[in-house]
């Protein structure tokens, strides 16, 4: 197809018109980078033309690593009764809020493996125990596939067990799990996880129970283009069912210690381009944040000039992505640096993307240089799973 098919599509959608998943194949493949990349800078100025770039400062807090899933990409899980598998106490999830709090966190993600005994009451008693000592925290944790997995456990529907555990504390889920939706890739990288339907049929029952969450995609494990794009169609149209997905984040497949070693990665331009796309062809999603956590700093500091309006978290504690690989850690002063090198407005935000401190000026950018990435060092050798 010819480069005036091409222009005509990038047109539309920087003025505001949908595109279909054809022509958003055709985009990822065909379009010139710097012209797919002002389209969607285009659709991002309308929507902020203020130039903020939004950044948050929380903590991922894995309750387990204990986990009967055993999805192929993944290196932090341990299958039940492993020697290396591990419970954190309550009292130690308690005592990270409280150190997160300390740094000025806003947000703690809960997030595990899928431990056989962990049913609904073991996240209504978690998370009434984070809500009552630290009601300053937003609980934006779990996925839709710990969702299934305790309603299974407690022998509940999805949505009573979404019902109690949002009674309990829980404020809202966040898009994990979604890896691949379609069905070729997703048996392929997690054949004992739920379905992609599944996994949006859990995000529509929370929708509809006024519970909101964010999608997220992981690419780079062997998907075609195609799948990818099918990936963004399943996304938008749940989101034009129940508009209940805050943001959208993709982020690449880490290779490191895990049983799909060896496969191709999306390479960096391949993750930007679909930064860009996925601004103009999400076009139902108010923000798109990219990763710098498993694509580098200098890809998030372009992702900016390309769609995003995100610069994803501080994460004062992450152990799962960084088990498979991802070693690019940041800081507080450094990222809101890296946003301003950036040409954009750095400012703090909460889960609902409010924001909470501007930096108009580098005279306000924050100097506590004890905020700071952390990842644990439970990179573990596989463990062959059967
Ligand atoms: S990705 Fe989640 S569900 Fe899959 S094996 Fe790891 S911990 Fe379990």
């Amino acid at each position: 197809m010819g480069t005036q098919v091409i222009s005509e599509i990038l047109q539309r959608a920087a003025d505001g018109g949908r595109i279909s998943p054809d022509e958003a194949l055709l985009l990822y493949t065909e379009a010139p980078f710097h012209a797919l990349g002002e389209a969607a800078d285009v659709v991002r100025r309308r929507r902020y033309p203020d130039g903020i770039v939004t950044y948050l400062i929380d903590r991922n807090i894995n309750y387990t690593n204990i986990c009967v899933t055993a999805c192929r990409f993944c290196a932090f899980h341990r299958a039940p009764n492993h020697a290396e598998g591990w419970v954190l106490p309550t009292d130690e999830i308690l005592r990270r809020c409280a150190e997160a709090v300390d740094l000025g966190a806003t947000q703690v993600m809960l997030q595990g493996g899928h431990h056989p005994e962990c049913g609904v009451e073991y996240y209504e008693t978690l998370f009434a125990e984070v809500r009552r000592a630290f009601p300053e925290l937003v609980i934006h944790s779990l996925g839709p596939s710990e969702i299934l997995h305790m309603a299974k456990v407690s022998g509940l529907d999805i949505a009573e067990a979404i019902r109690r555990i949002r009674a309990a504390g829980l404020d809202s889920i966040a898009g994990a799990g979604a890896e691949m939706l379609p069905a070729r890739p997703r048996r392929a990288i997690a054949p004992l996880k739920e379905s992609g339907e599944r996994w949006l049929e859990v995000m529509e029952i929370a929708h509809r129970l006024g519970m909101e969450s964010t999608a997220t995609m992981m690419i780079g494990t062997g998907e075609t283009h195609d799948e990818r794009i099918t990936h963004l169609r399943m996304i938008r149209d749940l989101q034009q069912r129940t508009g209940g997905f805050r943001a959208f984040i993709p982020w690449t497949y880490q290779p490191a210690n895990n049983h799909l070693k060896g496969r191709t990665q999306c390479t960096t331009l391949e993750y930007l381009r679909m930064v860009a796309l996925a601004r103009l062809f999400l076009d139902n999603i108010a923000h798109l944040q990219s990763s710098w956590l498993t694509t580098g700093k200098d890809a998030g500091q372009l992702s900016l000039h390309l769609g995003a309006d995100d610069l994803g978290s501080i994460m004062l504690e992450e152990n799962v992505i960084s088990s498979a690989g991802a070693r690019h850690r940041s800081g507080l002063v450094e990222l809101v640096r890296m946003i301003r090198a950036a040409d954009r407005i750095p400012a703090q935000r909460d889960t609902r993307y409010n924001h909470l401190r501007v930096h108009r000026t580098p005279h306000d950018d924050p100097r506590d240089e004890r905020v700071v990435s952390h990842f644990s060092s439970i990179a573990l050798p596989v463990v062959e799973v059967q």
